[in-house]
């Protein structure tokens, strides 16, 4: 693909399909690049990983370099946060894109973006501002672009594209998180109709 070569981190595969099409249209050729030590468990690792490496290699024709997945080191600098959100996906955000820069330098990319900036459920300011602390540190251009928008388009895509969706960012801490705001929106739905029917019955 011609263009600038961009190395592109990727946290899956339904959140890539936006960032590679509007950096391509931009005039980059981005590289993927994953990095992903914290989504537990292995299973849905490996889950994610060949979601992304089927479409990569199937549909966007991207390259796709798969990096080194240090599970001991998360556990080290990102696990003791438990469920304090922002101390633990600030460490785990630098943590992937540390590596994500590293892999950059040795293979000779000048610039670097990632993934996480499509899904409204990160910490975007936080996420971005590491982005650019990390990509200084190693010499290289940080390309910081807000994909928000494009968040509901790249859900559309993927399921239309029977690509698995995960319902949890990745860490256990997170899996936990969500199943506890599922249970608390099933049991909101519940206590609404259950006001509902006594108001109709009152009403009788
Ligand atoms: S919620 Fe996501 S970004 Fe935050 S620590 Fe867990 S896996 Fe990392």
């Amino acid at each position: 693909m011609v263009g600038t070569p961009l190395l592109l981190h990727a946290c899956c595969g339904p959140c890539s399909l936006e960032p590679v099409r509007l950096l391509r249209e931009e005039g980059f050729a981005p590289t993927i690049c994953w990095t992903n030590p914290n989504i537990q468990p292995v299973a849905e690792h490996e889950r994610r990983l060949n979601t992304l490496l089927g479409w990569a290699n199937d549909v966007a024709r991207v390259p796709v370099i798969v990096a080194a997945d240090d599970r001991d080191a998360w556990e080290r600098a990102v696990a003791p946060a438990r469920f304090d959100r922002v101390r633990r996906c600030r460490a785990c955000y630098a943590l992937r894109l540390a590596e994500s820069c590293r892999v950059a330098r040795e293979r000779g990319f000048s610039y670097i973006s990632t993934t996480l900036a499509v899904s409204p459920y990160q910490l975007f300011d936080d996420c971005s501002e590491l982005l650019v602390l990390l990509a200084k540190h190693h010499g290289l251009t940080p390309v910081v672009r807000d994909f928000r928008a494009q968040y509901p388009v790249a859900t559309q895509r993927s399921r239309e594209l029977g690509m698995y969706r995960q319902n949890y960012c990745g860490c256990r801490f997170s899996a936990a998180e969500a199943a506890i705001e599922r249970h608390e929106a099933r049991d909101a739905r519940k206590a609404a109709k259950r006001a509902a029917r006594l108001a109709r019955e009152t009403k009788d």
